[in-house]
């Protein structure tokens, strides 16, 4: 909104100092207008496919005039001064009457109406790096939101979470705990990936926190499982962490947050996997799963 406010701004007053500087030419008597000097082309031998194919005809948009007697009087340069200012006032008119008074940003109510109003999202450096922004997916009403907390390779080549060898590990880690596709949300701390691979900075999760806010308000989910070390020391800066942390309920934003093993973890230590499970069948006892 502040966007449309400042091009009204802006165009009203471009106009103004287009009509004062036509007014001044008038004043100082001036009747034509000084065209620069066309540059002189450069005479070049044609390329082949230029030689087979002629250019169409058709005139350049921003042609100069044939004669100094095309271009305006004083008297037309004052009447085209007026005309920009009107043009101003009635593209003005017609923002301000299209517009809501007092209209605040609208509260996205649904994941893709998030995802829209993030766009080509440029608030924090980790745009440079990625190929896709890995905002989420899943449910619109999930039971349980799973949290990692960067996009691997693989998610910022699809811009899919969870893709590749640790979504098939987390794939199986969901259907054990007896949970369909329409009771999960997956996302992550942060939605970009840094190269090389590393933990999301704290700017990083600070400038990202609020998507992850908004998702997790939208999605309403009973139990968030925020996995890995990594994302739980974005989301629990404040605390100090230990591997105790692991398996012990916790509270994000006032839903339950259970922190357990990232999957990638877990193909790198198969050992880990009897913790993890442990871990949620905690959460299938929340929601009486088992
Ligand atoms: S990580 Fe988050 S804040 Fe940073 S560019 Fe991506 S979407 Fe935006």
């Amino acid at each position: 909104m502040s966007g449309v406010r400042s091009d009204e701004m802006l165009l009203q007053e471009l106009a103004g100092d287009l009509a004062a500087w036509l007014r001044r030419q008038s004043e100082l008597g001036l009747t034509t207008l000084a065209r620069r000097e066309a540059p002189r082309a450069v005479a070049r031998p044609p390329a082949p496919a230029e030689r087979q194919a002629p250019l169409p005809s058709v005139a350049p948009r921003h042609a100069a005039p044939a004669s100094t007697s095309e271009l305006p009087s004083a008297a037309s340069n004052e009447a085209v001064g007026r005309r920009m200012e009107e043009f101003a006032q009635s593209v003005s008119q017609t923002l301000s009457s299209n517009r809501p008074r007092d209209a605040a940003p609208q509260r996205a109510t649904t994941q893709a109406a998030l995802r829209a109003q993030l766009g080509d999202c440029q608030r924090c450096p980790l745009c440079d790096d990625r190929t896709n922004l890995v905002f989420g997916e899943g449910a619109e009403r999930p039971r349980i939101m799973f949290v990692g907390d960067m996009p691997t390779a693989d998610e910022d080549r699809s811009g899919l979470p969870f893709a590749g060898a640790e979504g098939e590990l987390l794939g199986k880690m969901l259907q054990a705990m007896k949970l369909t596709p329409e009771q999960v949300y997956l996302t992550s701390v942060v939605k970009c990936r840094s190269t090389p691979a590393r933990r999301p900075h704290p700017e990083e999760v600070r400038r990202c926190r609020p998507v992850l806010a908004a998702q997790i308000r939208i999605a309403q989910p009973e139990v968030i499982v925020v996995l890995g070390g990594a994302a739980l020391a974005a989301l629990k800066p404040d605390e100090t962490l230990t591997a105790e942390d692991r398996g012990k309920w916790m509270e994000l934003h006032g839903v339950p947050m259970m922190p357990t093993f990232h999957p990638t973890l877990l193909l790198q230590k198969p050992e880990l996997k009897k913790a993890a499970w442990q871990d949620l069948q905690q959460v299938m006892k929340r929601l009486a799963l088992s």
